[in-house]
């Protein structure tokens, strides 16, 4: 049981900690990655990896409808379920020895295992201790399921990417992000699907003209949503769910019910209270601005910390944070304001900056707001038809753009150079004063009036 020195060990092997251990490696830092399930954590294994094959399976369905109007005699018959769940497996299966070996290349060690803190600067894994002078908490987050009886009768996005059939009818219960893409993907690729919302809105989160236009997106693909229901029990008859609200209304006859519910810290079985290491209200690990913790020499990263659980923002803070121990940049450190994200539905929505809602409470009038809403002209063929809606968040006499909100076809691609330029300071008339590419739906960002 010999102790092993290491200058950074990064606890979870998931887009965190395998970024934050690359970098410090590159920086010739001895590093180690302690990681008990597959390496690429939530997102290469049960998040944005496979959950985008079938994003990009339901799209090919709604292509293949609209495939007779643009002249093409297509035929379209069911989708096999088994057989793209087949091919997304071993997808993620290569993405994972890709990992593996990206670690050996760069020198870090892997250490497979479960890893338990014995104080603030050394771990045990399967019976063997590891210190090192910076240990890096990026254990990711984990589904939350209800506590309700019949709670066990459901999935959660976890079981989504499990599922070796399509399930008829399903109920997905959550108004988040993923909650509305899992129910997307299955209404698209011929699943009958209710959503039950404990409000009234999708997406509360979010720009509510999102919110507004998401819903007559989902209703108009045939799926039920049933605002202001709280489910309160889950029971089971022959094979079939029954959903039973907290106000006495019944929901029956599904094959499969989906939690997408909300996620917590993943902070189970870390031991952490050996390390003296301080958790928030919710569980999250407290962090400051530099992902520092409460105890020198630990740091947080990545959805472990409750902040932009994205994988992009626990790579950047990753990255940063190696940056900042091995690379002399000593104020490196992750801005986590106007992080621009993607909801993939159909049409999938781009999102980045502030709320109107959020601009008026901090800005009350200066606030000045312009929105465009359009058919795309892709639909000028079709009978299948989806809807854009835009809106630009602006602020002060100079009309600084501290908000773009975008559901529409062709946002997920949209969003990112115009999140460039509205992090870089843009302005109304620099948008304006942008020559337009026609024809598209992005030119409609250039010439609002
Ligand atoms: C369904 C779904 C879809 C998503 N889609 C997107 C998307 O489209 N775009 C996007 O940006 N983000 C998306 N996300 C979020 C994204 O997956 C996370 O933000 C990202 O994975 C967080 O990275 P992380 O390093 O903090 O944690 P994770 O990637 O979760 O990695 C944590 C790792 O730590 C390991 N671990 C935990 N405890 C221990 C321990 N004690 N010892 C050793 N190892 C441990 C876990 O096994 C895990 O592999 C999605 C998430 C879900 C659930």
């Amino acid at each position: 049981m010999s102790d092993q020195l290491f200058d950074l060990i990064c606890i979870g092997g998931g887009s965190g900690g395998l970024a934050c251990a690359q970098r410090a490696a590159e920086y010739g830092a001895r590093t180690a990655v302690i990681e008990f399930q597959r390496l690429g954590g939530t997102c290469v294994n049960v998040g944005c990896v496979p959950k985008k094959v079938m994003w990009n399976a339901s799209g090919v369905a709604l292509s293949l409808h609209d495939a007779n109007d643009y002249g093409f005699d297509v035929k379209v018959g069911e989708s096999d379920w088994a057989q793209l769940k087949r091919k997304r497996d071993a997808y993620v299966l290569r993405l994972n020895g890709i990992y593996e070996r990206n670690l050996a290349a760069k020198g870090v060690a892997y250490v497979r295992g479960a890893a338990r803190f014995v104080d603030a600067h050394t771990v045990e894994v399967n019976g063997q201790r590891l210190s090192a002078r910076h240990l890096v908490i990026a254990t990711g987050g984990k589904a939350s399921l209800p506590d309700i009886p019949g709670a066990h009768y459901g999935i959660s996005s976890d079981g989504f990417f499990d599922l070796e059939t399509r399930p008829r009818r399903v109920a997905v219960v959550g108004s988040g992000y993923i909650a509305c893409e899992l129910a997307a993907s299955f209404r698209e690729l011929g699943s009958d699907v209710d959503q039950f919302i404990r409000k009234d809105r999708l997406l509360s989160n979010f720009d509510a003209m999102l919110s507004k236009s998401l819903m007559r997106e989902v209703r108009a693909l045939g799926m039920n949503v049933h605002e202001r229901v709280i489910v309160a029990a889950v029971r089971e008859d022959a094979g079939k769910k029954t959903l039973v609200a907290e106000d006495g209304r019944e929901f029956a006859g599904f094959d499969c019910v989906l939690w997408a519910i909300g996620r917590a810290a993943n902070v189970a079985g870390l031991d952490l209270h050996r390390s003296g290491v301080a958790l928030d209200d919710l569980g999250y690990v407290v962090t400051d601005a530099f992902q520092n913790t409460n105890v020198a020499g630990v740091y947080a990263i990545g959805d472990v910390t409750g902040r932009a659980a994205l994988t992009p923002v626990a790579i950047a803070a990753g990255r940063r944070l190696s940056d900042r121990l091995f690379g002399g940049k000593p104020d490196r450190r992750l801005d986590y304001g106007m992080i621009p994200t993607v909801i993939f539905t159909h049409p999938p929505i781009g999102t980045v900056g502030a709320s109107e809602a959020e601009a008026r409470a901090a800005h009350g009038d200066a606030v000045k707001v312009y929105v465009a809403d359009f058919t795309p002209m892709y639909h000028a063929m079709t009978s299948r038809k989806t809807h854009t809606d835009m809106k630009l968040v602006c602020v002060g006499p100079e009309q600084r753009i501290v908000g773009c909100h975008i559901l529409g076809s062709g946002a997920d691609e949209m969003l990112q150079g115009f999140a460039v330029a509205i992090r870089m300071g843009a302005t109304k008339a620099d948008f304006d004063d942008t020559v337009a590419i026609h024809p598209t739906s992005a030119e409609e960002l250039v010439t609002m009036r």
